[in-house]
């Protein structure tokens, strides 16, 4: 069973873009995971073949109009579909790694991507669509979050990534951010590699990465440490 991404766009030429490049490039074409973008404008009904009209209650931009993107995702996702259904949306839960891992155990996902001012409220209810945010600033539209969204999921499918481990180490996988790398050369720039690093002693490593990890977490994020303290009760 692979993952399913379904993205409804104005713009399905963005798509698999980064994304059939590299690791997720070379998933896509092994069929670790799917991709089908689908163009919303095909689901509108008139000759101009419109998708968003003047905001009720006046001001500036434009609105997606919930009739056309129900069409759009009732094609895309038929009653049934266990998949869960997405709206990239500065409003939402900000995307986590635990949220991540969560859609990658899963069959997939079905994605819609605003343009303008976003996207008539009564759509979002209707079609009990989960608002995802990938941070606190306004994009022009939601393909680079979709984008975003689907390369974190899709490193984590079976197979994806040659090097497990590396993928549990990382930052946020144990709520601290990643210590500091290093590689060869041995100088650089009158820099040298910590000499814990070059020791052989794993243990010692471990304990520096740890304690590097912590430090890091405890100067720029602290929230994370206050979070893990709170999920340990
Ligand atoms: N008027 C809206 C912003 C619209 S931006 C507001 O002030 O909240 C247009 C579209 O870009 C949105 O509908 C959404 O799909 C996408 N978008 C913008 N910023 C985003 C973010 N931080 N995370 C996810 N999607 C975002």
């Amino acid at each position: 069973m692979s993952f399913a991404a379904s993205v409804l766009t104005l713009y399905p030429e963005m798509f698999p873009g980064a994304l059939g490049l590299s690791l997720a490039g070379r998933a896509l074409e092994a069929g670790t995971w799917s991709l089908e973008a689908i163009q919303i404008r095909d689901f509108a009904t008139d000759r101009h073949r419109t998708v968003d009209d003047t905001p009720a209650g006046g001001g500036a931009g434009m609105v997606m109009r919930a009739d056309v993107l129900a069409k759009a995702i009732d094609h895309a996702s038929p009653a049934g579909d266990p998949r869960p259904r997405l709206l990239m949306s500065p409003r939402g839960k900000p995307l986590t790694q635990a949220r991540v891992r969560e859609l990658a155990a899963g069959p997939g996902a079905v994605i819609l991507c605003g343009r303008f001012e976003g996207v008539d409220q009564r759509l979002i209810e209707a079609r009990e669509l989960e608002e995802v945010s990938i941070g606190d600033f306004i994009l022009s539209g939601g393909e680079p979050a979709a984008l975003v969204l689907l390369d974190a999921v899709v490193r984590l499918l079976p197979d994806v990534m040659g090097n497990v481990v590396s993928g549990e180490e990382e930052s946020f996988e144990n709520g601290l951010l990643e210590h500091p790398h290093y590689t060869r050369p041995q100088e650089f720039e009158g820099r040298s590699i910590p000499e814990v690093l070059i020791s052989g002693n794993h243990k010692k490593i471990a304990e520096w990465r740890r304690a590097e990890a912590q430090k890091l977490t405890r100067e720029r994020r602290p929230d994370l440490l206050q979070d893990a303290k709170i999920r340990q009760g």
